[in-house]
């Protein structure tokens, strides 16, 4: 059966202990795609030669990487880069783990969320029926990876023990939900909860507003902006084209409706300007998660930079093209949260197309690395994942795709982020030993 993350864990309920360390969490996402059945015979045959019960076998490292080895056996590409001997001694790849060490990477995580506030989302009182879709959406995703309350668990206490802490993130950049049509005209996470993870974490959060949208009023908005920057200090804007108003949605390029927030932005000093593009789920219009209207966006403001999160997935060659032919452009970025995810593990050859024509055409300086925790939980297994994934040879030769070099990594991972952000490239403190929190 194919993987799907939205139909995958709907109606999740637990009927055994969730996963309790990042490798076996990255492990239950290979064995739950159509090549699970295959992975799992040969993660079966590594846990006999490591003499360990498979339930005890799929937490170690060897797991994880036993499930990336089938992959590469049963595609017959090398996605991954990893060995036999990782796949069946565990001390071997406990080493490898470990012989990384702390501060050797730089990460900087775009994509991060808390999906809890505190009035709660009850539905008929503060929430719609849309609106409960998606915190329901959230909810089955966070228990099928060990949060046992869902949602109300992704708090901003659990922000930090699960992402800051539970993994070599160094900087998370906090994004946030608005649509507060559907949750009872008040944004999803409002901003004031949203500032206490900066007040927590002041050197390891970078804090954007967003739940900005014309269609509710362009006074208003322009005023909250305004209000997001004087009040609560924020570093930049990620924001929905698509929204829960009669409209449906907006575009970056109306000259009426969006340029006044885009001119504002840049008068209150704000340069980063990101906006969810792809992933057209749940309630909203799929049309209003196509790019194209970065185009004259960057253009028009050159000043500015501008980020399709998501990587615009699965219209990232519609993205890609809006450099591919204007190599000019340089204000043009895309950060790769959840995409990475949902393909790595069980579409490994799409997975390799995305970044392969992303960092092709807008360029390695312009990629950046995003996990979308804490709806993931910990992102601890999607970076193990991606500092082992592989563009195959075959692609690079045949499409003209760079190899993800160590060089590439380090880019993607912190410092194009490191660079826009203004952020000191000091990696994170945690060691690589550390066992990692992955519940809570
Ligand atoms: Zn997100």
């Amino acid at each position: 059966m194919e993987f799907n993350v939205f139909e995958y864990f709907k109606g999740y309920k637990r009927t055994t202990r969730g996963p309790m360390t990042p490798e076996e969490q990255g492990t239950s996402f290979f064995l739950a795609g159509h090549m699970g059945e295959q992975i799992s015979e040969r993660v079966d045959t590594c846990a006999a030669k490591a003499r360990l019960s498979r339930r005890n076998f799929l937490g170690t490292a060897s797991g994880f990487a036993a499930a990336m080895l089938a992959v590469n056996e049963i595609t017959g590409m090398k996605f991954f880069e990893v060995t036999e001997a990782e796949a069946y001694d565990v001390a071997a790849a406990q080493d490898i783990k470990v012989a990384r060490k702390p501060g050797s990477d730089f990460i900087v995580d775009a994509h991060t969320h808390i999906c809890w506030r505190k009035d709660g989302y009850i539905p008929g009182v503060n929430t719609s029926e849309r609106g409960m879709w998606f915190v329901q959406l959230l909810d089955d995703l966070g228990k099928a990876m060990g949060l046992p309350n869902g949602t109300k668990d992704m708090t901003v206490e659990n922000f930090g023990k699960l992402i800051l802490e539970g993994s070599d993130t160094s900087v998370a950049v906090f994004n946030p939900f608005g649509f507060r049509e559907d949750y009872g005209g008040k944004d999803m996470i409002p901003i004031e909860e949203q500032a206490e993870v900066k007040q927590r974490w002041p050197d390891r959060t970078v804090m954007l507003a967003g739940g900005l949208t014309p269609n509710q009023g362009l006074r208003e908005t322009l005023d909250r902006l305004q209000m997001f920057v004087e009040k609560y200090k924020i570093s930049g804007l990620k924001l929905y084209t698509f929204d829960s108003t009669p409209k449906r949605g907006w575009w970056f390029d109306d000259q009426k409706q969006a340029y006044p927030i885009w001119e504002k932005a840049r008068k209150l000093g704000i340069k980063n300007i990101g906006c969810h593009k792809g992933i057209p789920f749940g309630q909203f219009m799929a049309r209003y998660a196509h790019p194209e209207d970065l185009d004259a966006a960057c253009d028009d403001f050159l000043d500015l930079n501008f980020i399709a999160y998501h990587s615009a997935w699965p219209y990232q060659n519609e993205l890609a093209a809006l450099k591919g032919f204007k190599p000019q452009r340089k204000n043009l970025y895309c950060e790769v949260g959840s995409t990475f995810a949902a393909t790595v593990t069980n579409r490994p050859l799409e997975c390799a197309h995305v970044l392969g024509t992303l960092l092709r055409d807008l360029g390695p300086d312009y990629v950046m690395w995003g996990t979308d925790s804490a709806l993931w939980v910990n992102p601890q297994w999607q970076i193990e994942a991606f500092r082992k994934f592989q563009i195959p040879d075959q692609l690079v030769e045949g499409h003209g795709y760079p190899k993800l070099t160590d060089e590439i990594k380090a880019k993607v991972f912190g410092q194009n982020a490191a660079r826009i952000w203004n952020l000191k490239t000091v990696a994170s403190a945690v060691p690589a030993d550390k066992p990692r929190v992955v519940a809570v």
